[in-house]
């Protein structure tokens, strides 16, 4: 009911010559994060991004969702086509190697448990512990994770 009356308003505010309303745009703000994370919508240029074959980017089968103009990309998780994660460019691709090169051994040393070190991190990066996934970081994120981890790690 709120949002009908919102949207007659709207039209009759650009009828009357008007500007929009500005919570109009931050409606349509808060989806394009969640479209990035989704690896549909590229971080870089903000266009669509396209589902491709993996061979044509990278050294592995499967599915890429990528930003041809941008040269970003990113995996699907195994069997499906659904992003891991937002399209990364050079920069972050390698940054994302990094992660996983120090972050990886938290769990698979034994240092604690996958759930720990997510929740370790979370805290490290200070974000809720629901958005803390490694595919939707950024490069600033990235490099933070980098960092803290090799101090943990002594490396
Ligand atoms: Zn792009």
């Amino acid at each position: 009911m709120r949002m009908l009356w919102f949207c007659v308003g709207q039209r009759e505010r650009l009828q009357a010559g008007g500007r929009p309303d500005f919570t109009m745009e931050t409606l349509t703000l808060k989806p394009n994060v969640q479209l990035v994370n989704k690896g549909l919508i590229c971080p870089y240029c903000g266009g669509r991004t396209t589902l491709s074959p993996g061979r044509k980017y990278t050294a592995k089968d499967g599915l890429v969702w990528v930003c041809e103009p941008c040269f970003a990309w990113t995996g699907v998780f195994k069997g499906t086509t659904v992003a891991n994660g937002r399209v990364a460019n050079k920069e972050l691709r390698e940054a994302r190697w990094y992660v996983n090169y120090y972050f990886s051994p938290f769990w698979t040393e034994g240092h604690m448990t996958k759930w720990q070190a997510f929740k370790w991190l979370a805290g490290k990066l200070r974000i809720p512990q629901k958005d803390c996934r490694l595919g939707w970081l950024d490069l600033k994120q990235c490099n933070k994770v980098i960092e803290v981890s090799r101090k943990f790690l002594n490396h």
